[in-house]
């Protein structure tokens, strides 16, 4: 018989990775997640959150997660099929609908788990799924699970997601379902879903669009489907509480039928325990804040349109940023691992850098994401910064 060392291969990938400037590293912040926050002992300018309204230490937000632990309590005891959700879960799942002008909408424990345990309840074996080529990693796993056949598309070009559906139509399918993410979270672009809405009801597709990084940016905040003026004509809609609502969570969002069928098929809903109490009222705040209080989606927009132009006129490469998502882009991912590390340590700037199994290796890059929280003053000191060491580093 072998002799096995069974943890042997721990070590040995962790070395490969290494060894290719792929670790990531994890840091530990001491205060919220705000621009200005403390990180491994250092006061820093946070430019690498979601959370792009600010909402994550918004006072209304933080009151209201207070107050529900002391009612309900710190947990949920269950996962919502055995022994039900709270009141307060039905009312956040109310109030989203109505946000989101749809029938239903349901509270899921992530987006993660949204496309993990929903995709491959939608879609099998006998079906077709046509996804674009820079989906999010967790669409791709719910349709490697899902079993269903899979057609990819070039990135965002409709013309060859139509001839893409030609070939879907070929394999003569039960279903066919488009996925696309609504912001692509590397690049910071955003779904042609007019066009992909048109060529769907040609072909009678579904429409699936894991809007993570469009809600709170896009469409006063609505998302995609509002920013495009699409509501009825996209079936399923995925999103996040954790990103710019700046809470936790999974969402979907669609007909009633929709909602009913994933309350009782999806299997990462029906296997895995409710939100505390705390985050549901916290959810429920943050989306009466979007509606409320306009000025953090002005001003994140602001930020964005300021510090894209000033790095751009420093002649860095933004890619295809359309959104508060903006990539420095770099290429080796050596050195952007480099630029992350002296503008962390020397700088106090926190921007992470992004490599492989995220971006293309050739594509590494520092993605910047702006916040409603951070001032002029804090946008011009990034920048100062940015600039010194990109030309240190001879980037720019
Ligand atoms: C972040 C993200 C997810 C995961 O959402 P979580 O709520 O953090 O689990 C899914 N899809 C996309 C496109 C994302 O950007």
């Amino acid at each position: 018989m072998v002799k096995r060392d069974p943890e042997a291969f721990l070590k040995e990938e962790m070395t490969e990775l290494r060894k290719n400037n792929l670790e990531w590293i994890i840091r530990h912040l001491e205060a919220g997640s705000r621009p200005h926050s403390i990180v491994d002992g250092r006061e820093v300018l946070m430019l690498n959150t979601n959370n792009y309204l600010g909402l994550a230490t918004h006072p209304k937000i933080i009151q209201a997660a207070i107050d529900a632990t002391k009612k309900y309590g710190a947990g949920a005891g269950a996962v919502p099929v055995i022994a039900g959700t709270f009141d307060l879960t039905r009312e956040f799942q109310e109030k989203f609908a109505k946000f989101k002008e749809v029938e239903a909408s349901i509270l899921c424990q992530t987006g993660f788990a949204v496309n993990s345990g929903l995709i491959p309840m939608l879609v099998g074996k006998p079906d077709v799924v046509v996804s674009d080529e820079l989906n999010h990693g967790s669409i791709i796993d719910g349709v490697r699970l899902s079993g269903a056949g899979r057609i990819i598309y070039k990135h965002n070009d409709v013309g060859d997601l139509e001839s893409q559906l030609k070939e879907a139509e070929k394999q003569n399918p039960r279903r066919i379902c488009i996925i696309t993410d609504g912001v692509f979270s590397m690049d910071g672009d955003i779904a042609p879903l007019g066009g992909i809405a048109k060529v769907a009801e040609e072909f009678g597709a579904m429409i699936f669009v894991d809007d993570c990084h469009g809600e709170g940016i896009l469409g006063n905040g609505k998302g995609i489907v509002a920013h495009f003026n699409l509501q009825g004509k996209v079936h399923v809609e995925g999103g996040s509480m954790s990103k710019g609502f700046g809470v936790f969570g999974g969402t979907v969002a669609g007909s009633k039928d929709l909602i009913e069928f994933c309350a009782n098929k999806s299997r990462t809903y029906l296997l895995s325990t409710a939100h505390p109490p705390g985050v549901v009222a916290a959810n429920i705040k943050s989306i009466e804040v979007v509606e409320t209080e306009p000025e953090h989606y002005r001003r994140v927009w602001e930020n964005t349109n300021y510090f894209k132009k000033e790095v751009q006129n420093m002649g860095y490469d933004t890619g295809r940023s359309e959104t508060p998502i903006i990539p420095l882009i770099i290429g080796d991912p050596g050195k952007a691992q480099e630029l992350a590390r002296i503008l962390f340590e020397e700088e106090n700037i926190y921007g992470t850098p992004i490599v492989f199994p995220m971006v293309a290796r050739e594509l590494s890059r520092i993605r910047v994401q702006m916040n409603a929280l951070l001032t002029k003053d804090d946008l011009n000191t990034a920048l100062s910064s940015i600039e010194k060491v990109g030309k240190k580093l001879d980037i720019i």
